[in-house]
């Protein structure tokens, strides 16, 4: 069995170390055996040039085992480094929690360590982020705590990690809780599965759950599950074409990091729950659309519920994809001037002197004009306003 992991990431100098160290004193307080993984760019310590173990590897030995009264130690020759995971499956079951810091690439749930002077801007993707530990309030959907704020801290990870509650705090020697007799295991999957953290951190975003937010969701999973595409994309490689300005989309969103300031989420307005997932790598493309029938179909899910908005919200979490959406599919011609990256193009209207980006310009004869004031017609009308 493995032990659940959080990581503690946050750039060097936001007091990760201090806190760790105060967390594990807290969690040993409590009886947990906590264990801690560190990444370290250097050698370490127990591989002095001149040791015996030492001398060993240089010889050749893959692995040293070294073994003491008070403990062991394990000296493994590996390429690459291993990941955090495959790291605390060495850990069984010894330890209730395995807390790490760094492994900021990896897919375990962080807590991330802010300071403000220090930090600039948070490293880890919403779904990933369990809570912050700041000396300044951020504007992020998450728990957030003050650095001395340990305790709370360590009530959090106990609830999410749902750690079995301990008896007596343990007797310790050399600073690890021994005689934890009676102990019940840690449930085997502590941290929720990727849909559910997704869903957890879309209505964070969004503002509420909503039936919208589950249908978002699962879309985007779907659309990138098509296309192979791991989410939230970091590749730069997904674009989303949404179809409807309504909860879902926001969901879409956050699952696929797409965004409309980015360019790579595009609203079009046609009032209709789909979205069309474009792999700007190979152009393969395909749409996911809500099917008409998924809403009556969720009350037959749930059948004692009186609330429909309720019966969907419960039903479409459970509900297959099949019974959900149609998915088809597509191919999608998206001209040069609507791809991400840097303006392609910057115009001056003849009219208004506002500036154009990106080619939406209206040539009318000699003359360049903007949309508004080619067409005549716009969104708007000015207010004049006396005094
Ligand atoms: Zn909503
Ligand atoms: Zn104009």
């Amino acid at each position: 069995m493995k032990p659940p992991i959080i990581s503690f990431v946050g750039r060097s100098n936001t007091g990760k170390t201090t806190i760790l160290v105060q967390l594990i004193q807290e969690l040993a307080r409590r009886g947990y055996r906590t264990g801690i993984a560190k990444h370290t760019h250097h050698g370490f310590d127990l591989d002095r040039p001149g040791k015996d173990s030492w001398r060993f590897s240089q010889a050749g030995a893959s692995m040293v085992l070294l073994s003491a009264p008070q403990g062991v130690a394990l000296l493994e020759s590996v390429e690459p480094e291993w990941e955090l995971e495959r790291l605390v499956a060495l850990a069984g079951d010894r330890v209730d929690l395995m807390l790490a810091e760094g492994f900021r690439g990896s897919e375990v749930a962080k807590v991330e360590v802010y300071r403000a002077g220090v930090s600039e801007g948070l490293l880890t993707p919403p779904e990933l982020l369990l809570a912050l530990v700041t000396d300044t309030p951020l504007d992020a959907p998450v728990c957030q705590f003050e650095p001395q704020e340990v305790a709370a801290l360590a009530d959090l990870l106990v609830t999410k990690l749902r750690l079995a509650p301990r008896g007596t705090p343990a007797a310790t020697r050399t600073g690890l809780p021994v005689g934890l007799a009676g102990f019940e295991p840690a449930v085997d999957q502590p941290v929720p599965d990727r849909t559910a953290r997704f869903l957890s951190a879309a209505a964070a975003l969004h503002g509420h759950l909503c039936a919208g937010q589950v249908l978002g969701v699962r879309m985007a999973l779907r659309g990138c599950q098509e296309l192979e595409i791991t989410p939230p994309d970091r590749e730069k490689r997904l674009l989303v074409f949404v179809e409807i300005d309504r909860c879902a989309t926001d969901a879409i969103s956050v699952v696929t990091g797409c965004k409309l300031g980015a360019r790579t989420l595009k609203f079009l307005d046609y009032g209709k729950l789909a979205a069309t997932f474009l792999d700007l790598r190979t152009g393969r493309a395909v749409r996911v659309a809500a099917r008409e029938d998924a809403r009556e179909h969720a009350l037959s899910y749930e059948p004692e519920e009186t609330d429909p908005l309720q019966a969907q919200l419960q039903a479409y979490q459970v509900m297959p994809d099949e019974e959900l959406f149609a998915v088809q599919p597509v191919r999608v011609q998206l001209p040069e001037q609507d791809l991400p990256g840097r303006p392609r193009a910057r115009v001056r209207c003849q009219e208004c002197q506002e500036g154009i980006n990106d080619g939406r310009e209206v040539v009318r004869g000699e003359r360049v004009l903007c949309r508004s004031c080619a067409s005549g017609v716009t969104y708007y009308s000015p207010v004049h306003l006396v005094f």
